[in-house]
């Protein structure tokens, strides 16, 4: 990924600027990152060399409160990637209300290239690298692509040490072993999954078994992909990194789910058809659900998407300039910043678990992610009503309204007025 990413970021905080009540303290304070970290980590590899990797930790902004964001472990890692999902997480935190503000951490690395033992010290290394600027109250991080509640552990024992300590509100999406909170592993599909029956009503009323195509078959896609299964949806198409998977009839998602699990493909899957990887984004479905990195649908592919509604599952998976050529051919498009926010809500109920020392069950994380997810799809929905906006400008205009009050309360600027200064 290049700069480009963060400035195609930008756009979409800009165009919804002229509909937003911002002040200027607040929008100069958005234009850049509060603070950027990069550190290398060396790694003793099984063959007994040592390789070192380059690793960040982003803070876009912690006006809210600590800011808060996954670790990435993905060959694509760069700086301006981790930046702008810091930016991401920014808006993603202001929108559901969480008193966070956005960060992000990653490492350019292909995990799968690393036994188990090599991804440990890497995941140890990276924490004891960046332990000075993480913590309950400064920095809270958590899982994202290719991180897992195994990987959270490992890390929270590595601060612990540093610490000479426990501090398990320093990082969320941990084993519940070491304590994790009941449904954080799925918040991020359950969270979509609420948004979606939301807007069903309005987007999708006509019909009664919606059709979906989900591209990637990771932990968020799919989860969402079974989940919609069970609602009652067709899913006709699943991709991951190695196949598309197509059925017209609704493919038998149990049966994928099982088939990655044992091989850790889709390839040669038990059911459906292969079909080309981009021929998955032009099929005509109610629902097309980008669920796997940022730039999927773009300026050179969106023209053949025939989708009613996109959902935005992964972070940034549609550019601003695919966001223009959907948006005149009618389709619809709820954004990644409300949509993928289940993640960070759970998170954010593990934070407050830890630290008052309380444990969380099932049905009230269950109960409160719905209650959070239904009442912010509401709002967002709202604003968009009554000031004719698309949901990803009301989304934006909503969150910014947000962080702008809680900037003018840190500031000067608007307490006293010209005459008084
Ligand atoms: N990586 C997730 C996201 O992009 C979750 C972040 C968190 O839980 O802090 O929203």
């Amino acid at each position: 990924m290049t700069d480009d990413l963060l400035e195609d970021a930008i756009v979409r905080f800009e165009e919804a600027l002229p509909h937003a009540a911002l002040s200027e303290d607040a929008r100069e304070r958005l234009s850049r990152p509060a603070s950027s970290l990069k550190v290398s980590i060396p790694v003793r590899m099984d063959d007994g060399s040592l390789e070192t990797f380059a690793g960040y930790r982003m803070r876009y902004d912690d006006t809210r409160g600590p800011a808060k964001g996954g670790i990435r472990f993905h060959p694509g890692v760069t700086a301006a990637e981790v930046t702008t999902l810091a930016f991401w997480m920014t808006f993603k935190t202001a929108l559901m209300d969480l008193p966070f503000g956005g960060g992000k951490g990653g490492v350019a690395v292909d995990p799968k290239r690393l036994s188990p033992a090599e991804l440990e010290r890497l995941s140890r290394g990276y924490i004891a690298a960046i332990a000075d600027v993480i913590g309950p109250d400064v920095d809270v991080p958590a899982p994202d692509v290719a991180t897992n509640e195994l990987v959270m552990g490992w890390m929270a024992h590595e601060f612990a040490k540093i610490h000479r300590g426990h501090q398990p509100a320093v990082l969320t999406g941990k084993p519940q072993a070491l304590g994790g909170i009941p449904g954080r592993a799925s918040a991020t599909s359950d969270g979509a999954f609420h948004v979606i029956r939301t807007v069903q009503p309005r987007m999708l009323d006509d019909v009664e078994h919606p059709s979906a195509a989900i591209q990637g078959f990771g932990n968020a896609g799919a989860q969402l992909a079974g989940r919609l299964a069970d609602a009652g949806w067709r899913v006709v198409a699943v991709s991951d990194s190695s196949a598309a998977i197509h059925d017209p009839a609704g493919l038998d998602v149990g049966a994928l789910v099982d088939h990655k699990a044992d091989t850790g493909a889709l390839t040669d899957a038990p059911v459906g058809e292969e079909i080309a990887a981009e021929d998955l984004l032009a099929l005509e479905v109610d629902a097309l659900i980008p669920s796997a990195l940022e730039g999927a649908i773009n300026g050179d592919n969106a023209e053949s998407v025939r989708a009613r509604v996109v959902f935005e599952v992964a972070n940034g998976p549609v550019t601003a300039a695919a966001d223009r050529i959907l948006d005149e051919a009618g389709v619809q498009l709820v954004p990644d910043i409300l949509v993928n926010a289940g993640g960070v809500t759970v998170s954010w109920f593990e934070w407050i678990a830890n630290r008052t020392g309380d444990r969380w069950s099932a049905e009230e994380v269950a109960r409160r992610l719905e209650e959070r997810m239904v009442t912010e799809t509401a709002a967002v929905v709202a604003v968009a009503d009554e000031r004719d906006l698309p949901l990803r400008t009301a989304a934006y205009v909503h969150a910014i309204e947000r962080l702008s009050r809680s900037m003018d309360a840190t500031g000067t600027s608007t307490l006293f007025s010209d005459a008084e200064r």
